[in-house]
């Protein structure tokens, strides 16, 4: 079962989630789990282990088309072919650049210059690492290249990572926000969890993210972070709406505490590690289903 962990704003503890769910199921129920960071902007996963062995680490890269002024005959096509407005053509000027920004690296251009102009070169695109874990199968983090903004190509490699694992469950922890890493993360999930906070802001953003995963047709349920803050309108929409509450996480500042030093993993309260067993027995049923 593909579990994706999201959040329609940072700061919820949508990684926290992640993390813990993972070392509970990965301790308490089934090692064969697996963790994904897909945050890939700004992995933080691993920063929660203690000590994770790095196993392995490998760069990937996106292949950028270059035209060679002296061979183009600024017919135009490649333009025509590129879904992304990524060349610019001017005849006048003999002018052809390819803005790598915009580029999308899907080869469409190359095959469609009959004169030989374009040329394809990598790029670096991002890293992806394995940590050995204590728990669990283990973390594999994308990390993207610092100006690069192909989240989504970085995500796609990462995922293939893990395609055809014979993992029970793998847990994705998605960028934040409703935007297309996010879309690319929760795709071929099985199933969604989407933390969220009492406050207005939550609400607000969990509804929005709410709508997408509608669009998408993916089921999901709902885990309140830092309940007992803020009001009770989060738990009035989750009715009014029928949507599942997987489980409410009590603010602490004690944990909060934990968090800001990194140490989420240990002394983690009695009332918070209960929580995420009773959370992580109702997934383990959805993914026996
Ligand atoms: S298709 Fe080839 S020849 Fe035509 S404008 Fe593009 S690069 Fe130049
Ligand atoms: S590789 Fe694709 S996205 Fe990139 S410039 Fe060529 S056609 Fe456009």
């Amino acid at each position: 079962m593909k579990i994706a962990v999201a959040s329609g704003k940072g700061g919820t503890g949508k990684t926290t989630v992640s993390v813990n769910l993972y070392n509970t199921i990965g301790k308490y129920f089934d090692e064969n789990v697996r963790l994904v960071d897909c945050d890939v902007e700004e992995p933080n996963d691993a920063i929660f282990f203690h000590n994770p062995i790095l196993n392995s680490k490998k760069e990937v890269h996106q292949l950028i088309p270059e035209i060679d002024v002296e061979v183009c005959t600024f017919c135009k096509k490649c333009v025509e072919w590129c879904e992304f407005n990524a060349i610019t053509i001017i005849k006048n000027l003999e002018f052809a650049e390819i803005n790598p920004d915009l580029c999308h690296s899907c080869g469409a251009c190359s095959v469609a210059c009959e004169f030989g102009a374009i040329t394809e070169h990598p790029q670096p695109l991002g890293v992806i690492s394995h940590f050995q874990t204590e728990y669990g199968k283990g973390l594999i983090e994308g990390r993207l290249e610092i100006g690069s903004a192909m989240q989504t190509m970085l995500i796609k490699e990462v995922k293939k990572e893990v395609a055809g694992e014979n993992s029970s469950i793998i847990i994705f922890d998605a960028p934040p926000g409703t935007s297309c890493p996010v879309v690319e993360t929760v795709s071929d999930a099985d199933y969604i969890i989407l933390v969220t906070e009492p406050t207005p802001f939550g609400l607000h953003d969990l509804k929005i993210t709410v709508e997408l995963l509608k669009d998408l047709q993916k089921p999901f349920g709902v885990i309140v972070n830092k309940s007992g803050l803020g009001s009770n309108d989060i738990y009035n929409y989750l009715e009014v709406n029928n949507i599942e509450l997987l489980g409410n996480i009590p603010f602490s500042i004690e944990y909060a505490a934990n968090y800001a030093s990194g140490n989420i993993l240990n002394n983690i309260p009695v009332k918070f590690e209960t929580t995420y067993r009773e959370i992580a027995e109702k997934l383990i049923i959805k993914s026996s289903l």
